[in-house]
């Protein structure tokens, strides 16, 4: 028996394949904080060198690059984050040391949109993050590239600009936890699948938009992600 929904149910969020027709189907966002110290101690914290630590966002937040995006709703002070992006293509639990990069499909560019003021007062009051992550348009993604095309992670550079101006500068390199750090001990925590991204954390540089910026992040051997936010 074929199954009946009430209304139709959403699309499902999906990315580009450097040269292949056929898409990435994204399951679930998992975002690494505090993965750059420059970046943790420009917002005022250390990083936590015992462990990594997660939030995520809805499969639903994904907007692909390219797109114009209204500014968020609820806050006055949306920030850009530029990230190195992992997409799964196969299934990883309980990896040990390096094991984990089998399961990376590839790799991409990514902007953690962020309402940096609703985040502050959920840190303030140790309420959670979603206000301040977790919003429609908040996960923009770039084309993938397939990890053999990319070659191994190392001092790529990662850049930000906004309206042509550079904002972020970092290497790949910086990271505190490194992929492989990351997907043994993320999947310590879920049986990772297929269509699992994982936002890899923002360098310093952080900082507002405004009404009709235009954002574009770059990492080497990867396709850029652009968005624009529409002017009020
Ligand atoms: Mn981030």
């Amino acid at each position: 028996m074929t199954e009946t929904y009430l209304f139709d149910p959403p699309a499902q969020p999906a990315l580009a394949l450097v040269g292949e027709a056929p898409k990435f189907p994204v399951r679930r966002i998992f975002c690494v904080g505090r993965n750059y110290a420059a970046h943790a101690a420009e917002m005022g914290n250390e990083v936590d060198r015992e462990a990594p630590f997660y939030f995520t966002k809805s499969a639903h937040t994904v907007c692909p690059s390219g797109s114009e995006i209204a500014y968020p709703a609820g806050t006055r002070d949306c920030h850009y984050e530029m990230e190195f992006v992992v997409a799964l293509g196969g299934d990883l639990f309980q990896a040990e040391g390096t094991e984990g990069m089998e399961a990376v499909l590839g790799y991409g560019c990514g902007i953690d949109l962020t309402r940096r003021d609703l985040q502050g007062q959920a840190k303030e009051k140790r309420r959670p993050w979603d206000l301040g992550k977790d919003f429609e348009d908040a996960a923009i993604l770039g084309p993938i590239t397939r990890r053999d095309a990319f070659g191994e992670i190392a001092d790529q550079r990662l850049k930000l600009f906004m309206d042509d101006r550079e904002m972020q500068s970092a290497t790949l390199d910086e990271m505190v936890w490194s992929v492989p750090e990351i997907l043994s001990h993320l999947s310590r925590f879920y049986r990772l699948t297929a269509g699992d991204l994982i936002m890899t954390g923002t360098p310093a540089g952080v900082g507002p938009v405004h009404p009709g910026a235009r954002l574009e992040g770059r990492i080497d051997g990867l396709e850029p992600v652009q968005v624009t936010i529409a002017n009020a």
